[in-house]
């Protein structure tokens, strides 16, 4: 055996090519904005050699893959992807949230796809390197009208529960980040978007267990029946649903602030119990029909956190109280903190300045 050969990523061997049409660095303060298909200038690649293991990472200008068509990636989907923002704060400082959580989920999702592992410190090591390279090319927030955690007028997400589409099951592999979770939900996704729904709430089994929502976490806040709070998610245990940096921090934060004596209690923020576990949506339905229902949301990097006006299951459709278009006061208060996190109003580990 060879493997003591077969060499594990190692950023300090990062070489780095610049392009010759950089992107114009935005002025102080400037209203400019990306549209959602623009790239920065570079991107960082790693060849892995077969026996040899990784080769010296790079960063060189942003361009296209070349390929084989026989590539295996093409033919059994052995990919995978990761989804994280750089974002520019109030001291013009950019800053990652929790990168480690996403380095680290990639290599849980490349090894569930028999790809080869690494290690997660390196790859935070190559994303901070890019975001030398190309950071002073994102786009200033605006962060004086942008600022708006209760989210006043916001729409709020519709929801259509899916009925016979199942977008992952125990022993699969809904916990990981390949392209095999998503490409299958889009029919799902564009008959819901037909309907005017934005996004697929996931059931799962003859019972209807709610998991997530489209590329996205999903909470209820609700009054149990023995009249407690509770903050419900659905739990990671079976492996259906994504570990995502946005839900956990989310459960993180509620499990510290929405507590008895908290500072941030109010007489529309009560303490909550925050529970992870499996439940129904006839449960959330039961929970509407008899007023119990106190907010939904959905959490994740592209969505942030954002509320949830309406379910339609079984082809019947009922509202969320949004608290007359706005964020549901548990979610503009997480928003508003994760906010705060994100763009350094407040110093905190998860704001990891690059
Ligand atoms: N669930 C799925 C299926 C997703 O694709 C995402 C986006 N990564 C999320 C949840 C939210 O995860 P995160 O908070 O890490 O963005």
């Amino acid at each position: 055996k060879a493997e003591h050969t077969v060499k594990d990523l190692d950023a300090s061997k990062l070489t780095i090519e610049l392009t010759n049409t950089p992107r114009p660095v935005p002025e102080l303060n400037s209203k400019e904005t990306w549209s959602c298909r623009a790239c920065s200038d570079h991107m960082v690649t790693v060849t892995w050699l077969e026996g040899k293991g990784w080769q010296a990472p790079k960063i060189v200008p942003y361009g296209p893959l070349t390929m084989m068509p026989t590539a295996s990636c093409l033919h059994y989907a052995t990919q995978c992807f990761e989804g994280m923002k750089v974002y520019r704060g109030f001291d013009g400082k950019l800053r990652l949230f929790r990168p480690d959580k996403n380095c680290q989920r990639m290599v849980i999702s490349s090894t569930r796809v028999s790809l080869p592992a690494f290690d997660p410190v390196e790859l935070e090591k190559l994303i901070k390197a890019l975001m030398k390279v190309d950071g002073a090319t994102v786009p200033w927030p605006d962060l004086s009208t942008g600022w708006n955690p209760s989210g006043g007028g916001v729409p709020g997400l519709k929801l259509l529960a899916s009925k016979n589409d199942t977008r992952a099951w125990p022993g699969g592999f809904g916990y990981a980040k390949v392209g095999a979770n998503y490409g299958p939900a889009f029919v799902a996704a564009m008959e819901g978007r037909k309907k005017g729904y934005d996004q697929i709430l996931w059931l799962f089994g003859p019972d209807y267990q709610v998991t997530e929502a489209g590329a996205s976490n999903f909470f209820v806040v609700w009054q149990s029946k023995e009249g407690t709070r509770e903050l419900i998610t659905a739990p990671l245990d079976d492996k259906i649903i994504l570990d995502g940096v946005t839900r956990r921090s989310v459960l993180e934060l509620a499990r510290t602030r929405f507590v008895a004596k908290s500072a941030y209690l109010s007489d529309a923020i009560k303490e909550l119990n925050i529970i992870e576990r499996t439940y129904t949506i006839a449960e959330v339905e039961e929970a509407q029909k008899e007023g119990r229902l106190i907010e939904a949301f959905v959490s994740g990097t592209a969505y942030f956190i954002t509320p949830v006006s309406a379910i339609s299951v079984h082809d019947e459709e009922f509202p969320i109280n949004m608290d007359a278009g706005h964020t549901g006061h548990y979610a503009g208060m997480l928003k508003e903190w994760l906010m705060e996190i994100k763009y350094g109003k407040v110093d905190h580990e998860w704001g990891v300045v690059v």
